[in-house]
């Protein structure tokens, strides 16, 4: 799998669209402009894969719109070296970017075959991730505490199990609400009993389910 003088064209040009839809944080946006987000595409889709917009990948999933992923990644407010967990791997996109900032990132995918296609396309572009296959409402306690958790699917509810994992100053980012619209929420941990909450505009995920998924 190979970059492309196009396509690095191209994310210069959408890193220039994010900054005028308000996106400002640097690392963000060079994270975004190094990260190949053809290579989490089907070959045929370069044309789409740096156009603002989410995109089928397989088992029904979509890759989230790169606006969406900076919106997540600067409300995580990563530093080199933070322990960030997703819940929702898809096609491995924001795992990538999380990694390109420095962070050591642990993933968990519902889908089996997801799980497995992600795990591939992170190895060939170099990033050291750490993928489960699994359901991400448990969390990963084992690797935990962490400094950040962002959930990348619609949650009914803030999903209390994932609140015991953060670290004190610690950050869940989760988009919260029903199926046609949610909320990004943040949730700060501020002590061992408590959390501050604050609300970051509407947007559009795949449902956040539990179990998982071993077929197609
Ligand atoms: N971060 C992804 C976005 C994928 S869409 C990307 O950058 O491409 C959301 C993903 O969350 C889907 O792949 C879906 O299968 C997964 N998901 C939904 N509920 C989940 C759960 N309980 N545990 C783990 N993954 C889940």
């Amino acid at each position: 799998m190979t970059d492309s003088f196009e396509a690095k064209g191209k994310r210069k040009r959408l890193v220039e669209e994010l900054r005028k839809k308000g996106i400002s944080d640097e690392e963000v946006l060079r994270a975004i402009d190094t990260v190949p987000r053809h290579l989490f595409m089907d070959a045929a889709f370069l044309v789409h894969a740096y156009t603002d917009k989410a995109f089928p990948i397989s088992s029904g999933q979509t890759i989230s719109q790169p606006y969406t992923v900076a919106v997540q990644t600067s409300l995580l407010r990563v530093k080199k070296r933070d322990k960030i967990l997703e819940v929702g791997t898809g096609s491995g996109y924001q795992a990538a970017v999380l990694a390109e900032i420095g962070a050591k990132v642990y993933t968990i995918e519902r889908f089996r075959d997801l799980f497995l296609k992600a795990q591939k396309t992170l190895a060939s572009l170099g990033y050291n991730i750490d993928f489960f296959y699994g359901d991400g409402y448990a969390g990963k306690p084992q690797y935990g505490p962490y400094d950040g958790i962002v959930v990348t699917a619609a949650a009914p509810e803030i999903p209390s199990e994932l609140l015991r994992q953060l670290k004190t100053g610690g950050r869940l980012v989760v988009p919260v609400g029903n199926s046609s619209s949610q909320v990004m929420t943040v949730v700060e941990r501020t002590g061992e009993d408590a959390f501050e909450y604050s609300r970051h505009g509407d947007f559009v995920f795949v449902p956040m389910l539990k179990g998982t998924v071993n077929g197609k």
